[in-house]
């Protein structure tokens, strides 16, 4: 009889583990089950240069049902664990439940942004965890462009033509690094906006940005942010948000209608209803081989699990990408042991590198004692993400999409009605009418 392991979760963590088990078993001893809300991988470190249009969409994702190789791809949403009849509930696309039985678990859900209870925040703020927040932002960036060619009162042409982000994490630094290259390159197009002027600022309320980074390297990307204009405020809160403006801690109020929220994550909210121990962020707490403390048949793997750092034991690994994607394939490897292939190794991570991308053809690189900016960081950046995209398609679409819009200037198409069509008596549809009234309530 045929072994059962389910994996939850199709990012980085999950796809790294249902591959490494896929390619341990034939499908007639292992039936491998991955449960995913989408049917595709997304890889998050080209998700500020979709938002910034360097990079189409659709090519920063790659389809599951092509990446997986007999395993079963069930789309749905974990809702519940029974431990003691080893079922994970699951509610499928329309809302029915499925139960899955299993032998073999892993958990890998990911983590959801992590907010503060600042009035006006949960309002107004947007985030940048999705595909779905990149394209808005990007369109909402050149909507703002638009409607400053438009109006004359300079505090409305403040308001549209600042945009701030809080955090400097990694994907709030490069989201808008991407995206103020972007604005800086489109202003070409714009002559009202370009005679008022854009700001761009980013607020970190921590001394320093990139809390997983190296801090030369965090030093050396606020100097080069700086250096291109940004306003980087360190040691400074988020106090309010409106529709029209923010306040910060130092009392300064600065008018903007775009306040991107990316000061950190919180693991996803199902580990919160399983009954497993957690730490004391929330993270589902393992051992160093990733397995579920008092779960003998579970593993827990990437930002929802609190997996010892092999580089710091004292603490767990940070909710990384280049963590979540190792754990995922030392995790398969473990769950192969304990169905009797090979043996069973605590999680070990050796460091390639970090790489902070900055706009087009901009980064800042280190690897080993070596720190790089300017193109070669880009390239370098660029070689190891290549390296690092799971489909051979995706790999080759991204180096055209760079490739191509070399000799060209920036796309400045606002397209955030697709996937919003109207019905035949012109009426929006339920999507886009929620949007449409959710920008009208912004008013
Ligand atoms: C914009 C951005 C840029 C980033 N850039 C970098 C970078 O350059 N380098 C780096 O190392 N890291 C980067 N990261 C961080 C990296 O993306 C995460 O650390 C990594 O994705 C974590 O992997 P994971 O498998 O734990 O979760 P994810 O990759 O997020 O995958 C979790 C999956 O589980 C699914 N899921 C959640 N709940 C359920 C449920 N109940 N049922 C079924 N499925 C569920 C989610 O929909 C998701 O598909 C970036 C993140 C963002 C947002």
């Amino acid at each position: 009889m045929a072994w059962n392991v389910v994996v939850v979760g199709g990012g980085f963590g999950g796809y790294n583990a249902v591959r490494t088990i896929e390619k341990k078993f034939s499908e007639e001893a292992v039936k491998v089950t991955l449960v995913s809300e989408q049917n595709y991988l997304l890889y998050t470190p080209f998700l500020p240069e979709a938002a910034a249009g360097t990079l189409e969409p659709r090519h920063v994702v790659t389809p599951l049902r092509d990446l997986l190789h007999g395993s079963r791809l069930a789309l749905g949403s974990m809702t519940g664990l029974d431990v003691g009849r080893k079922v994970v509930q699951v509610r499928n696309e329309e809302g029915d439940p499925v139960e899955l039985r299993y032998d073999r678990l892993v958990l890998s859900p990911g983590s959801v942004s992590r907010t503060l209870p600042i009035p006006g925040l949960a309002e107004h703020g947007a985030q940048f965890k999705s595909l779905a927040d990149a394209i808005w932002l990007r369109n909402h960036v050149i909507r703002s462009l638009e409607l400053a060619e438009t109006v004359r009162d300079p505090r409305r042409l403040d308001e549209l033509l600042t945009f701030v982000f809080v955090g400097g994490g990694y994907a709030g630094l490069e989201a808008l690094a991407e995206l103020q290259d972007f604005a800086t390159d489109a202003l070409e197009m714009y002559p009202a906006a370009r005679e008022h002027g854009m700001r761009w600022m980013l607020v970190e309320a921590a001394d320093r940005v990139l809390r997983e980074l190296d801090p030369k390297l965090a030093e050396y990307t606020v100097r080069e942010l700086r250096k291109r204009g940004i306003d980087v405020r360190l040691d400074t809160q988020l106090r309010e948000v409106t529709a029209t403006d923010i306040l910060l801690s130092t009392g300064e109020r600065v008018e903007t209608r775009t306040l991107v929220w990316t000061a950190g994550v919180k693991p996803s909210p199902l580990v919160a209803d399983l009954g497993l121990p957690l730490d004391e962020t929330g993270r589902i707490v393992v051992d160093a081989e990733m397995r579920v403390e008092g779960a003998e048949d579970i593993w827990a793997i990437g930002d929802a699990a609190a997996v010892p750092n092999p580089i710091d034991p004292e603490r767990s690994s940070p909710p990384t990408a280049q963590h979540a994607r190792r754990q995922g394939i030392a995790a398969g490897l473990n769950v192969a042991a304990s169905l009797g292939k090979g043996r069973a190794k605590p999680y070990s991570y050796k460091d390639r590198g970090s790489f902070v991308n900055l706009g087009r053809y901009k980064a800042v690189a280190m690897t080993g004692k070596l720190r790089v900016r300017g193109p070669l960081a880009w390239w370098m950046a660029r070689t190891y993400h290549v390296s690092q995209i799971a489909s051979f398609s995706r790999k080759l679409r991204a180096v055209i999409d760079w490739t191509v819009s070399l000799p060209f200037g920036r796309d400045v198409s606002e397209v955030g009605s697709i996937g919003h069509p109207r019905r035949l008596d012109g009426s929006l549809t339920n999507a886009s009418q929620s949007q449409s009234q959710s920008r009208a309530d912004q008013k």
